[in-house]
């Protein structure tokens, strides 16, 4: 039996091992909500001249300046500049519009009253030089650094993307994933249940985690229990896929044909075997063109706390976002330590009057009992101990 792996080292062997799946270019409206690679600077100045910010008149301001302006003409929004004739003089403006040469002064039309060719400032208005201008470069200069590699791509990213000129855009590869449940008990969620039969419901959890993570690429496939269908199915889908997410058949049972068939077709062990508690039988490895290959233990809770410690932020590394620290929470009450397997314990979160995060632990009974799991948020991860973890230790969240 192999050495038991500690989850920190699985961490990094994964981190280590795991390819990168490139970048590829696309038109910008395809882009939303994919891992942009590129950088992004500013095209041109924010604004690209002094703007009007105000639908009124602009003129050049002076101490005692005159309250009656001759209308000289109008610069609208796309206009080129105008210029303004002397300082008796005003020109019509909109918001958007570049400030007439000449002029420092918007005033709204608010604060206006039309008389034949002239605007009189009402008596309230006292102008201020340079007000109800947004000035050139004010926002960023040309050449300033507005998005970098690794930022998924949302509505402000889009805008920015869109204002500065970039109609393709470098984003990472999206892989092609298989998620492959094996086990000949599972039937499908819409086919009648026999006797000795379940519901897959593992691989509906990790397509639904996936694709909350925006990852469209995603196939989902059954293995049966069978040792020469599981090398065979194995190797088509290392032949069309990326990554493969298997779950089930891992254990160091009679029927756990995954391990021996992965090697049969040239996927490389990197591990088996975690030291933790559910989700000890995890095996993960790298197959003869680089896919990712992590074969979660089929028990539910297992499943979900191996993809979502391992598999899910693998797969957003190597798309290239940055990996973020673990959150930390406080326990609420007392739990269960295991002398000698990090523990991980589903548990609910809130922020407590003081701003702290309380964690309050909803241990399952077993590593298949995932009716519980919905009323939390993620689990804890705590390590191997004598006894319990009193209430008020801090431990890292990870969220489902
Ligand atoms: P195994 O790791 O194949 O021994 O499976 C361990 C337990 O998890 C068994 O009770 C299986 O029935 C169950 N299981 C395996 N795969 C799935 C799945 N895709 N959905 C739900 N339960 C599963
Ligand atoms: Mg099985």
């Amino acid at each position: 039996m192999s050495e038991l792996t500690s989850v920190s080292q699985a961490q990094a062997l994964i981190a280590e091992h795991m390819p990168s799946f490139g970048s590829e270019l696309v038109p910008l409206d395809e882009a939303v909500g994919r891992i942009l690679r590129q950088a992004v600077r500013a095209e041109h100045d924010h604004p690209p001249f002094d703007r009007v910010m105000m639908d009124g008149i602009a003129t050049r301001w002076s101490q005692g300046m005159p309250r009656r302006l001759a209308v000289a003409g109008a610069q609208m929004a796309g206009m080129p500049r105008q210029s303004l004739p002397s300082g008796d003089a005003c020109l019509e403006v909109t918001t958007g519009a570049m400030l007439p040469a000449g002029c420092d002064c918007v005033i709204p039309i608010e604060q206006l009253r039309r008389d034949g060719g002239d605007y009189l400032l009402s008596d309230e208005c006292q102008p201020q030089a340079g007000q109800f201008i947004h000035r050139q470069a004010s926002d960023c200069a040309q050449g300033s650094l507005l998005l970098s590699p690794g930022m998924r791509l949302g509505p402000a990213e889009m805008a920015l993307l869109a204002a500065n000129g970039v109609a393709k855009v470098e984003v990472a590869v999206m892989p092609s994933i298989a998620i492959v449940s094996t086990g000949d008990e599972l039937v499908n969620v819409d086919a009648p249940l026999g006797e000795g039969q379940i519901r897959r419901s593992n691989d509906t959890a990790v397509r639904a985690m996936l694709r909350l993570e925006g990852f469209a690429r995603v196939a989902m496939e059954h293995i049966v229990d069978d040792e020469a269908a599981t090398r065979e199915r194995i190797a088509e889908l290392l032949d069309r896929h990326d990554v493969l997410l298997l779950s089930g058949g891992v254990s160091m049972g009679q029927r756990d044909y995954v391990p021996a068939a992965l090697a049969a077709q040239g996927v490389r062990k990197v591990f088996h075997r975690i030291a933790q508690k559910p989700g000890k039988p995890m095996w993960f490895g790298i197959g003869p063109r680089g896919q990712a290959v992590f074969a979660l233990p089929g028990n539910p809770v297992s499943a979900l706390v191996c993809a979502t410690r391992y598999a899910r932020p693998a797969l957003l590394a190597a798309q290239g976002i940055p990996v973020s620290a673990p959150e930390h929470v406080v326990l609420d009450s007392e739990v269960d330590i295991n002398p000698t397997l990090v523990s991980f314990v589903p548990a609910r979160v809130q922020t407590d009057a003081s701003g702290r995060s309380m964690a309050y632990p909803v241990p399952s009974r077993t590593s298949g009992d995932f009716s519980s799991l919905p009323r939390t948020h993620g689990f804890i991860e705590l390590p191997s101990g004598q006894g319990k973890a009193p209430a008020g230790t801090v431990a890292t969240f990870y969220r489902w």
